[in-house]
């Protein structure tokens, strides 16, 4: 085992006795399985992977990764986009089989740990007719999407995930464990909420739950990408008209060989309106119908469906393996240059899995802050421009095109960043994300828990040191 060479057989051996979980290293027949991120594009190999069943093995895991001096990486759902939830010669510290859900429908709260991914948490939650904003992959990890912010259809309704979370059970990197609440430490609290995995390990939170569906008017609407630019023009009108239980994105795509998709458009451009209203169907029929009525769509898959299939529409689109990379903002407006370069990056995609998100925010985003890290809730909306590859085709040309692009609209973006949508792009774009005020807030945090900035894989706060 190479992992023996390094920390010497009876130092893992004392290790994994004192794990309650399972300690995985090189050589190890389940290793590469265990190791492989979501993002495809990162190949990285830990020293050793301890795989947490509880608290216990959490301190224990930051305990000997100090005293053998090992690199952290966390993993929750395994999502990261630069894939910082593993590490080259390090300790991946592995929450996945913390798979804890407590319901209390009354209260209307979810105790929730650390390994649990979205399709989970919504499975237990909608049993009651309950939910709380996730992601729109429902294999995404609740930990650092939360943690980071977390952006998805209840949002404008009913907030961020981060807005929602009442409470959390965090491992300091000294080993303590400590119930992080309103009562305790507000102010930790507040950096949770969209300041990442920068305070140490998250074992469990505590979600507000809200009434949405079993079933909401969903969906996707398809139009011909020649007219992404009335689409487009279309869009940046009606977004400002819907109401707050409504939350919409254009994405601009190459048709994939899916069958909700005609046969004769597979491959080539389509543009498409993706909404869900977290609210009476009925109503959300009428308030996407104009999205349906621009007349001649490819395909309308918009219409009443069950919550958690509107969570789980594009999971296949976005396999485990898939290669990544994503280069985000924010705009104002969607003025005429945007409009301009979304419609050229569009038509001159490198890869035809590449999308361009355009995604409207405001509502419960907007209004919330002061109770938050999360870096920018003013702008309208905000732009993902996700270069994808399936295949072995030379994936920096893929990530030109979305810096490329990112450039071309450059004059129209705010100049923030929305933290889970950064790659890795240097410590300027983090402080960017939260704002000098915010980000030096959540450094005074980080030189309270984590001084020696034990966990540094991650969008980092640095210690002032
Ligand atoms: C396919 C896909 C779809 C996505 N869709 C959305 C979306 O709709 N909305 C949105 O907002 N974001 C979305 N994202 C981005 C996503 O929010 C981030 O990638 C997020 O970090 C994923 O969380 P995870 O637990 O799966 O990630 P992981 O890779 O496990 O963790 C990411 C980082 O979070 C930190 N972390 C994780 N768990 C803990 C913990 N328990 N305690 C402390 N730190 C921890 C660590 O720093 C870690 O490096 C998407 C990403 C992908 C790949």
């Amino acid at each position: 085992m190479a992992t023996q060479g390094v920390l010497g057989g009876a130092t893992l051996k004392e290790f994994e006795d004192g794990l309650g979980g399972q300690m995985v290293a090189p050589g190890d027949r389940d290793y590469d399985e265990v190791r492989a991120l979501w993002n495809g594009a990162h190949d990285l190999r830990p020293a050793l992977i301890a795989q947490c069943a509880d608290v216990d093995d959490v301190r224990h895991a930051i305990g000997f990764a100090r005293s053998e001096g090992l690199e952290v990486a966390v993993r929750g759902g395994g999502h990261s986009i630069p894939g910082y939830s593993s590490v080259d010669g390090g300790l991946m510290i592995d929450l996945s089989p913390m798979k804890s859900i407590e319901v209390d429908p009354e209260a209307r709260v979810a105790r929730v740990g650390a390994g649990v991914v979205w399709a989970e948490l919504d499975a237990v939650t909608q049993a009651h007719g309950l939910a709380v904003t996730g992601g729109l992959v429902s294999t995404t990890g609740i930990a650092g999407f939360t943690l980071g912010g977390g952006i998805g259809w209840l949002m404008r309704k009913h907030g961020l995930a981060c807005d929602n979370l009442r409470a959390a059970e965090l491992v300091t990197a000294d080993g303590r464990t400590v119930v992080v609440d309103p009562g305790t430490d507000p102010e930790l609290l507040w950096g949770l909420r969209g300041g990442g995995g920068n305070f140490g390990i998250v074992t469990s939170f505590e979600f507000d739950l809200h009434p949405v569906g079993p079933t909401v008017a969903a969906g996707a609407v398809f139009y011909d990408g020649t007219r992404a630019e009335e689409v487009l023009r279309f869009y940046r009108e009606y977004a400002a008209t819907v109401p707050d239980e409504l939350t919409t994105l254009v994405n601009m795509i190459t048709a994939p060989p899916a069958p909700f998709l005609p046969e004769e458009w597979h491959g080539r451009k389509l543009v498409a309106f993706v909404g869900c209203y977290s609210g009476d169907p009925e109503a959300g029929l009428e308030a996407m119908a104009p999205m349906k009525e621009l007349g001649d769509p490819v395909a309308d898959l918009m219409g009443p469906m069950p919550y958690v299939g509107m969570q789980q529409l594009i999971d296949a689109l976005w396999a485990k393996g898939t290669q990544a990379y994503m280069k985000a903002g924010y705009l104002e407006r969607v003025d005429d240059a945007a409009i301009e370069a979304f419609v050229t990056a569009h038509r001159d995609a490198s890869s035809p899995a590449s999308e361009i998100h355009l995604q409207h925010v405001g509502g419960a985003v907007a209004r919330g802050g002061e109770e938050s890290a999360f870096g920018e809730r003013d702008a309208e909306f905000v732009i993902n421009l996700c270069a994808v590859s399936h295949d072995d085709s030379d994936f920096g040309t893929h990530e030109r095109w979305a810096q490329d692009t990112y450039r071309a609209l450059e004059p129209s973006l705010t100049g923030g960043v929305y933290v889970n949508f950064l790659s890795d792009e240097g410590a300027d774009r983090v402080r960017a994300a939260y704002g000098a005020d915010k980000f030096a807030r959540l450094q005074a945090l980080k030189d309270r828990f984590d001084p020696t900035n034990l966990f540094h894989r991650n969008q980092n706060i640095p210690p002032r040191g």
